[in-house]
């Protein structure tokens, strides 16, 4: 039966190469949060699912670590051609679990191809390093050898992109992979599966453990899995980080955000209005690197309160898959509940609603989870809309005097993933993008997202461990270096042994 196939009822667990039920009874109902009815149960792991993900993913992982690049490169180019083969079916998938538009569900699968893209590359990323002659007849040479076992946690925010910022370098590497998706929208892990096996991946190398904090404690746990890649909310990143590094295991944990953008007075500030709308309510604000402060500085904060006041009331908020919407629902009720709480609160500390998004009710959806685009201008640094991460469809404005004060607003944040600044001055922007604390920086970008060949990755409480997702970075995270020092001794020259510790000749 096709991975797929029950998608809409019971969500299973994909192990070593099909469909598995769960041995346990637990199970949790799986919603489209643009009518707020359930669509499907998801079978929630146990200890004997757990287990058995592990073992399979073991035997896998010692027969795929063997496979040859060209093999794995083979299979990868295909993965490629299926994903672009199936983009529409997989949009429509994750629209009806998440409820973003289509066409952002789109844009996630493109950003997934990067990554699959740059791991079709992996001849070139495992070149080893080769010193010839060291010493006489002697050579020294390393090559890099997968971990085993490695295990990818995800949020519910992009479901294909983000376990896609994992599993093709770490199966690229000789990897097996396990990758544990949101219980929010658990159906495109299913149809990653689906995917892997149809592009040639023999079984067991990739696997879904579908599950909650107890299939995220088993593996973080297990003796079998050799590393973790996490991405979510940033008390889990930090409870993940320790957990598992107190378990033995190599682990990186992308944390949560809260992302300004500047706004200088010699900006085009109808170009940073347009660019900050969408960058703040686009996915309904359910991004980690959404835009959710805007720092006006000096004169630019009326004009810039102004058009983005007209633009926010111009949003059409409608069920992610109608042609015309240009954002959807929030994932759940209490999601939703929480931040009409924060926009609330900050009413009551004072801030200025521009415009208010509680109280719309979408035509024929009246039973989602919406909240509308909401503006908040004179927010203060102390209040909670500023202190917390909204993670909805949510922009304040904060006002400063100059570009050092903007600059120290940000770098005060516990967070820091990303940030933009909207200046016509390059000096401005160089002075920014070198003072400031944060992981990924746009210039005249709102979302600066990397292309997948260059590391993705925060700072501070947005990440936890050494080494960011994708690039580089992702070669080192799943592999870990072998150094061999080597001599064929010749007949002719007899090859002395040394007591003392060995210096070059
Ligand atoms: P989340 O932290 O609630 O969940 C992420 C994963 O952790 C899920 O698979 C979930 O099952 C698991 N989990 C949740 N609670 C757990 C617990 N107590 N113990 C063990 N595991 C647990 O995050 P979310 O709500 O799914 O996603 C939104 C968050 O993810 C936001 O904070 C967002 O900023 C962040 N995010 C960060 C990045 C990044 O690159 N830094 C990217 C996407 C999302």
């Amino acid at each position: 039966m096709s991975a797929t196939a029950e998608r809409t009822n019971t969500i299973t667990h994909f192990i070593g190469g099909k469909q598995k039920s769960s041995t346990g009874a637990r199970e949790q109902d799986v919603y489209n949060p643009a009518t707020g009815k359930v669509t499907g149960q998801l079978q929630l792991a146990g200890r004997a699912d757990i287990d058995e993900a592990v073992a399979v993913a073991k035997t896998a992982a010692e027969s795929w670590s063997q496979s040859s690049l060209t093999k794995r490169t083979k299979i990868l180019f295909s993965l490629r051609e299926k994903l672009v083969a199936r983009t529409e079916e997989m949009a429509a998938v994750i629209t009806a679990e998440h409820g973003k538009v289509l066409d952002d569900a789109k844009g996630e699968i493109g950003r997934a191809l990067e990554a699959v893209e740059f791991a079709c590359g992996i001849v070139e990323h495992l070149k080893g390093e080769y010193s010839s002659q060291v010493s006489t007849g002697i050579d020294v040479y390393s090559f890099r050898e997968p971990l085993g076992v490695v295990a990818g946690i995800t949020p519910f925010n992009f479901p294909v992109m983000v376990p896609m910022w994992m599993a093709p370098m770490a199966i690229a590497t000789g990897n097996a992979f396990i990758l544990k998706p949101s219980e929010r929208d658990p159906s495109a892990a299913l149809m990653l599966a689906e995917l892997w096996q149809e592009a040639g991946l023999p079984d067991g190398v990739f696997n879904v453990l579908q599950g909650d904090k107890e299939a995220v404690d088993g593996l973080l746990k297990h003796e079998d899995v050799d590393g973790i890649s996490f991405v979510g909310s940033t008390p889990i990143a930090k409870y993940i980080h320790e957990t598992a590094t107190a378990h033995g295991k190599r682990v990186q944990a992308l944390g949560g955000a809260k992302n300004h953008a500047v706004v200088l007075p010699d900006a085009d500030i109808d170009a940073a209005a347009e660019h900050l709308n969408a960058a703040a309510f686009g996915a309904a604000g359910e991004r980690c690197m959404a835009i959710s402060v805007a720092v006006a500085v000096g004169e630019a904060a009326d004009e810039l309160a102004d058009k983005l006041r007209e633009r926010a009331n111009n949003v059409v908020v409608a069920e992610g898959t109608h042609a015309d919407s240009d954002m959807g629902p929030l994932i759940t009720p209490q999601a939703r509940d929480r931040v009409k709480r924060i926009i609330g609160e900050a009413e009551a500390d004072g801030a200025t609603l521009v415009t208010d998004g509680r109280d719309l009710v979408v035509k024929g959806n009246e039973g989602g989870f919406f909240v509308g685009p909401t503006l908040i201008d004179h927010v203060k640094t102390d209040m909670s809309a500023y202190k917390e991460e909204i993670f909805g469809p949510v922009l304040v404005i904060v006002r400063v005097a100059n570009l050092d004060e903007a600059i120290r607003v940000i770098n005060e944040n516990p967070y820091g993933n990303g940030t933009g600044i909207f200046t016509s001055s390059g000096a401005f922007a160089r002075q920014f993008q070198r003072a400031v604390k944060v992981g990924m920086v746009g210039v005249n970008i709102p979302i600066p997202v990397p292309v997948a060949w260059h590391s993705f990755g925060g700072w501070n409480d947005s990440l936890f461990g050494d080494l960011h997702v994708n690039g580089p970075d992702s070669m080192h995270f799943y592999t870990r270096n072998k150094v061999v020092t080597q001599r064929w001794p010749e007949p002719a020259r007899a090859s002395g042994a040394s007591f003392s510790f060995p210096t070059h000749d």
